[in-house]
């Protein structure tokens, strides 16, 4: 990967997103060649949250650097239950549709967990699914939550070494905080690391992180970790993406991380940039579930 002009290494998951999509090109390539299905994603975006729309045109692009073919359906913000849950079935049914997201948050009126579990586990190209959820956590090969893959991948491509380390999860969430810390425990690489996954509840934790060899922070806070919590030598992970006012730029706001990145950049060995780290690493390990998922039917 590209050398970094300062001392600390930044964990450049924009550009090594960029890579892996082009090696799934590379495969897609191949799969034309042999007569095999081009991968087809499905996406549900429902109703106009900008960032869901902004996440979701993220991963249509990605899809057309991919070489796969993309759907997009986008139901009203007061599309009822019963007609989100026929969207759902009618993508299960669909033998074109290899995997499928329905992008989260959904609105206050739907049932999330129902519209979650509906999913057919393996088109789960998002892992939320509680069968996926469990391979993961038994260690068996399966569809991976995006998110956590993404930063697995990341530690991986950039060669950082895990084991023996001491890592330190904040925010205990479903999707990123709970899974990461699972992953990163058991045994591989990455892996072997000794977790704790902190919460709202920790005591102290400005002392428990900074025991910490690793730091995930994955809470929602703007600049919530500050230099003087991490250990030097640090591994951050940043996976917060908030949005702070900002009336220097166009827009009148911009996207910063849960960690004070300017001031933990001196005292860190890696740290992920945000934008440009974790977020773009996840449209990543989706389009590699999205290829995991065509290969398992083809299998079937
Ligand atoms: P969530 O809101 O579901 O969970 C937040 C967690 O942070 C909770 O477990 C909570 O206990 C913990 N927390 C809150 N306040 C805390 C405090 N003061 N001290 C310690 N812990 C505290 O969040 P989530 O869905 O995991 O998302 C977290 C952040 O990551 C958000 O900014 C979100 O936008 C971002 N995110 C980014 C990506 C990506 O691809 N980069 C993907 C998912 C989420």
């Amino acid at each position: 990967l590209r050398p970094q002009a300062t001392c600390m290494l930044i964990l450049d998951g924009k550009h090594l997103a960029g890579v892996l999509v082009d090696e799934i090109a590379l495969e897609v390539q191949q799969r034309v060649e042999k007569g095999l299905k081009i991968p087809h994603l499905a996406a549900v975006l429902v109703g106009d949250n900008p960032a869901s729309k902004s996440y979701v045109s993220n991963k249509i692009k990605s899809c057309a650097r991919a070489g796969y073919v993309s759907t997009m359906v986008t139901p009203p913000a007061d599309v009822s239950q019963a007609e989100l849950m026929q969207i759902v079935l009618d993508l299960n049914n669909n033998p074109e549709i290899d995997g499928f997201i329905v992008q989260l948050p959904l609105p206050k009126h739907i049932d999330e967990q129902a519209i979650t579990l509906a999913i057919d586990p393996k088109k789960d190209v998002d892992g939320f699914h509680p069968y996926n959820f469990g391979l993961m956590a038994l260690g068996v090969e399966t569809l991976l939550p995006a998110t956590p893959f993404g930063i697995m991948l990341l530690l991986k491509r950039y060669g950082i070494s895990t084991a023996g380390k001491t890592c330190v999860v904040i925010g205990r969430s479903n999707i990123v905080g709970t899974p990461i810390s699972i992953m990163l425990g058991k045994k591989g690489d990455p892996g072997d690391c000794t977790v704790t996954l902190a919460h709202s509840r920790t005591p102290d934790l400005a002392k428990v992180i900074k025991r910490a060899d690793i730091v995930i922070a994955a809470i929602g806070k703007p600049h919530f970790v500050t230099a003087d919590m991490v250990k030097k030598g640090a591994i951050v992970i940043d996976v917060g993406i908030n949005s702070i006012a900002d009336a220097t730029t166009k827009s009148g706001y911009r996207l910063v991380g849960d960690v004070d990145y300017a001031g933990l950049a001196h005292k860190v060995k890696a740290m992920t940039p945000v934008p440009g780290g974790v977020g773009p690493m996840t449209v990543a390990a989706l389009m590699l579930n999205t290829m995991k998922a065509v290969k398992g039917r083809e299998k079937k």
